[in-house]
């Protein structure tokens, strides 16, 4: 549970009183149904009932409920959908659950520039669905159903990473309402700009330590002419992983390239009804671009796979087909926890350079072996990001287990060179790896940040950042 100092309920009152004068009375409530669902994100067993909910709709909005916390020292916790998996949303007591789910608005769209302007509560889905008629797409696609604010403070990606990069790639500028209730804007509407800090980075992955996201500017992207999607199928795990590398290694600028081992492909037929396919180690593939340079991606890709033992690939050729696939592999972790219904699945997400994959995946299955747990994997391999989905029973004793595996991963991971969230972020689930990823040193350049935009305290209390001699968390 939360480490943060809890806030009084007398400062909780204060504040629901000030944002009610403020004109929001109708945005609060305190049904309990609606603090349940705000009480805890995904996953992780960590959940703590919000003071009250207050769905916001605009900047102002905002403004109104920052000002208000900031003034009564209350803490408030930005909610956009709740599907992150490491106890982001989780609030401490006594603190304002702020809901940003209504700030669905498109405000721009510049087609002709590449980008667009919406309210941070957009879901990608609905921009995607929206915009369709432009011929442009945002392709950071995380499984969730997740907002756009929440993609923004999670530094998020998912499988189209590989060749569009992550939020922080595809982000030109944000409205962020800071803890005092200031609003400001950062970046703009260019493709670069040498002048001032660059907060639009500082904000992006700060999981709501550092501000409000009100608006996001958006780069966008053209629909490819042709498309292409296949599966190819492996006798084993190290040829697919080895089969990825070389892709990747080699340069050949694929759109997705998807690792599903042998329990999760099994997991997803039953699950998505992939039929015509074995529960054998699987890559799906994504081929972008005008018909020649698919057709010389895929014959390159299929070589590499043929020599790691490839079997022949399975082309989706219909958009209903790649549909199909990539909403099976969006699906994933739905499908893992169909393996054992009422057990509770943790998502681990690790990186590593791509070169260090095969060895990282090798030592985990040994890991996996010795805990005796049931752990899909699958991952983002193209970028050298990969989870373990730890299926344990829903008891004390089934999340100690999980951790423990989960803190051999992280600890190989970072052994290798690598990170122990490629895309999840901190929340509190990885607080306690921060400090042998960065040092103390830059940690401390953290505290500092934090001290200075936060300096009472309010946002998101207890996550991102370890507790230390700057920060008490
Ligand atoms: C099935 C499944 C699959 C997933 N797959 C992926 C994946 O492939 N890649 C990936 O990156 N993640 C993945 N995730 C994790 C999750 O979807 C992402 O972290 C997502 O970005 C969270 O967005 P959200 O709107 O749900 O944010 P929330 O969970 O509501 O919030 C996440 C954090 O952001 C803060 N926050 C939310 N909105 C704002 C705002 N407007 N301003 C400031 N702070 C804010 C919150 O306080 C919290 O700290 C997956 C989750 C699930 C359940």
């Amino acid at each position: 549970m939360n480490e943060c100092a809890p806030s009084s309920a007398s400062r909780l009152s204060a504040a629901l009183a000030a944002i009610r004068a403020g004109g929001l009375s109708a945005q609060v409530s305190t049904a309990p149904s609606v603090l349940e669902t705000h009480s805890h994100g995904e996953a992780m067993e960590a959940a703590c009932l919000p003071g009250a909910v207050v769905f916001v709709e605009s900047t102002d909005h905002v403004a109104t409920v920052l000002r208000a916390c900031h003034a009564n020292r209350v803490p408030v916790v930005a909610f956009g959908a709740g599907t992150s998996v490491e106890g982001h949303v989780t609030p401490p007591d006594h603190a304002i659950s702020l809901d940003l789910s209504a700030m669905t608005a498109i405000v721009e769209v510049n087609a002709e520039d590449l980008d667009c302007r919406v309210q941070a509560g957009l879901t990608r889905q609905a921009l995607n669905a929206r915009i369709r008629d432009t011929g442009l797409f945002f392709p950071v696609d995380p499984g969730g159903e997740a907002t756009l604010g929440g993609m923004c403070a999670t530094r998020a990606s998912g499988t189209a990473a590989v060749r569009y990069g992550t939020m922080k790639e595809n982000v030109l500028g944000l409205t962020v309402v800071l803890a005092t209730g200031e609003v400001i804007r950062t970046g703009g509407r260019v493709r670069k700009s040498a002048t001032g800090y660059d907060l639009t980075s500082l904000f992006i992955g700060s999981e709501g330590t550092l501000g409000i996201i009100t608006e996001v500017q958006l780069r966008l992207h053209g629909r490819p002419e042709c498309l292409s999607a296949a599966i190819c199928q492996f006798p084993t795990l190290d040829d697919a992983v080895r089969t990825a590398m070389e892709i990747i290694q080699c340069g050949i600028p694929i759109s997705r390239v998807e690792l599903l081992d042998s329990v999760q492909m099994a997991a997803s037929i039953r699950y998505s009804g992939l039929t015509g396919y074995e529960p054998l180690t699987t890559l799906f593939f994504e081929f972008a671009g005008g018909p020649a340079a698919v057709q010389e991606q895929v014959a390159a890709t299929e070589a590499i796979a043929l020599s790691n033992n490839g079997q022949a690939f399975a082309w989706a050729d219909t958009a209903e087909e790649r549909t199909r696939l990539w909403k099976a592999r969006h699906d994933a972790f739905w499908a893992a926890k169909a393996i054992e219904p009422g057990a509770r699945v943790i998502s681990t997400d690790c990186i590593v350079p791509i070169s260090r994959l095969g060895e990282l995946i090798a030592g985990v299955r040994q890991d996996i072996a010795a805990s005796g747990l049931r752990v899909p994997l699958l991952g983002h391999v193209g970028d050298g990001n990969f989870h373990a989905l730890i299926i344990i029973e829903n008891t004390r004793q089934g999340y100690d287990r999980a951790w423990d595996l989960d803190r051999r991963i992280v600890a190989r991971a970072l052994a290798l060179g690598g990170s122990c969230s490629g895309e999840h972020g901190v929340g509190m689930g990885k607080l306690e790896f921060l400090e042998t990823e960065h040092g103390e040193g830059t940690l401390a350049v953290m505290r500092a940040l934090k001290n200075t935009m936060d300096p009472r305290n309010i946002l998101n209390p207890g996550k991102l950042l370890p507790p230390g001699r700057l920060y008490q968390g």
